[in-house]
């Protein structure tokens, strides 16, 4: 039988309970992965954990934790390593999006993105390399977008936080090459998850009409869907990239090009 992608790596997914991060979890787990499924809500964690097992037959934990502070990032890292020994893999996934141009962002509004979008994965990524290093490296995926490099004009805040993830990435790369440890950024396009369906539903846009703006507006004729994103994170944390690191894979469907 051909040996899976992920088999025992134990990853790290932060806001794994919905979205682009639940498909990430799973198709993880279907690799053989262990995933610690990261999030807020507690009963869609629990479902994800229980889908895992029943449909995968990997293990998994959901922990619940508000990443926007430095002490839960460390609970979660360390809730980690405490059950499972180690770990291998952290995909920085969990995000906020909220709309705000230059001239409408609030202060509050700049904190509260970026308290989840850059200072959550910053401290995420603080504790797994201490961990990683004290195992065999690993493997950090940032969850990124187009918006990370100039950004959409209504995004102000969201797109600077994306810019700095971007800092993130090669930062840790060009510092932790030597502990084995990798990161790397996938360049989301856009993906109709629960949370962008969501937002458009409260602009008065239907998940339809969602979908027919992709459709238009993305190059490839469609809306990317989590398992796009999965299959570039699965590779991103899996043994096939360990010459890898510092890169930008865009799965995006050629926006912005
Ligand atoms: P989503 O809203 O459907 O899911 C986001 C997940 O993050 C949820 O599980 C949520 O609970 C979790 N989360 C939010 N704040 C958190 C916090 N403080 N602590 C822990 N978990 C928290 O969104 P999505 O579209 O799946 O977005 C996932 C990532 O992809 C984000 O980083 C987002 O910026 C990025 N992205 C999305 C798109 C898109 O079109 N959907 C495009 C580019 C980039």
């Amino acid at each position: 039988m051909m040996r899976k992608r992920l088999e025992n790596k134990v990853v790290v997914i932060t806001g794994a309970t919905q979205g682009i991060g639940k498909g990430i979890a799973l198709m993880c787990a279907e690799e053989g992965a262990t995933v610690i499924v990261n999030g807020k809500n507690e009963t869609d964690g629990v479902a994800v954990v229980r889908h895992i097992e029943e449909q995968y037959g990997t293990e998994a934990m959901f922990v619940q934790a508000d990443i926007s502070s430095e002490a839960a990032c460390a609970q979660l890292i360390d809730s980690a390593v405490r059950r499972f020994g180690r770990i291998d893999g952290l995909v920085n996934n969990a995000g906020i999006f909220p709309r705000g141009s230059m001239i409408n962002t609030t202060e509050a509004l700049f904190d509260s993105i970026f308290a989840v979008n850059i200072k959550g994965a910053f401290f995420c990524s603080m504790y797994a390399i201490q961990a990683m290093q004290k195992a065999e490296g690993g493997s950090i995926v940032q969850i990124g977008s187009t918006n990370g490099y100039k950004g959409n004009k209504e995004l102000a805040a969201y797109s600077c936080s994306k810019g700095a993830m971007l800092t993130l990435n090669r930062h840790i790369a060009a510092h932790y090459g030597r502990d084995r440890i990798r990161s790397n950024w996938i360049t989301v396009g856009w993906v109709a998850s629960e949370g962008e369906i969501e937002l458009h539903e409260n602009l008065g846009i239907s998940e339809d009409e969602l979908r027919k703006r992709g459709e238009s507006y993305v190059p490839s004729g469609r809306l990317q869907t989590p398992e796009d994103i999965a299959y570039g994170t699965v590779y991103l944390l899996s043994d096939e990239s360990s010459q890898v690191t510092g890169t930008e894979l865009h799965i995006n469907g050629g926006i912005g090009l």
